[in-house]
């Protein structure tokens, strides 16, 4: 299926799952452009490695090199403090009465999606990409499939013009993620995601896993690690 006449923009944060997304827009649309935000995230270290983990994935193929347009760093401080969670205060990571981790961000993907879906509308982009998912994850209600259907409803309303949201992520767990990766640009883009992306809540990038980079206690590492752990265990 092939849909490469149309421009796409990625939510690239720098983690797993957005680079894997940034892949699968490289191999499917004509023009591909990023978008991240600086919500004032403790683990500040992803917006370093964002430039690094873009230019990795587009050095790994000619066609995704041609593709990859520009980049954009929307400065969301202000909603960030508004959220004050565990992400951007210096506390433990804990479950709310909610049921959900104080890692959640209230409204993050929605403010997120809206931000972008202004940025596409300029930049005369189509489809925003997301690497949100429902399987694997913390039961952010903001990452199911039902939020981003409303909200991609409301954005082509708002703007009075389609804008699909899509979500390759949706169903598939970490390890699944892995073998996402490794189906569109092989062993050399498991290994850049490995190296380059920052998943780690606690921002550390001084201690090498074999998943990757983190401090291998935090919610994001233990998720991380479990889901590399099934996908090497898949012959
Ligand atoms: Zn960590």
């Amino acid at each position: 299926m092939s849909q490469v006449s149309e421009t796409a923009l990625v939510l690239f944060s720098a983690g797993q799952d957005s680079a894997t997304c940034l892949a699968w827009a490289l191999q499917r649309f004509a023009h591909v452009e990023t978008i991240g935000f600086d919500y004032g995230q403790r683990h500040r270290i992803e917006l370093d490695q964002r430039p690094v983990l873009r230019d990795a994935i587009a050095s790994l193929n000619a066609d995704w090199r041609s593709r990859l347009g520009g980049d954009q760093l929307v400065d969301l401080t202000g909603f960030g403090a508004l959220a004050d969670t565990a992400l951007t205060a210096n506390r433990a990571f804990e479950f709310e009465a909610s049921g959900l981790p104080n890692t959640f961000v209230p409204g993050r993907n929605l403010v997120f999606l809206s931000v972008a879906a202004a940025h596409a509308y300029r930049r005369g982009a189509d489809v925003l990409v997301g690497g949100m998912c429902e399987t694997d994850y913390s039961g952010y209600p903001d990452c199911r499939r039902a939020t981003l259907d409303a909200m991609q409803d409301a954005i082509a309303l708002g703007l009075d013009r389609p804008m699909r949201i899509e979500t390759p992520l949706m169903r598939l767990t970490k390890a699944q993620t892995w073998g996402l990766a490794r189906d569109l640009g092989g062993a050399a883009l498991v290994d850049a995601i490995l190296e380059h992306s920052h998943t780690c809540y606690a921002g550390d990038r001084a201690h090498r896993h074999a998943w990757g980079y983190g401090c291998g206690v935090c919610p994001a590492c233990d998720l991380r690690a479990k889901g590399w752990q099934a996908f090497a265990e898949v012959p």
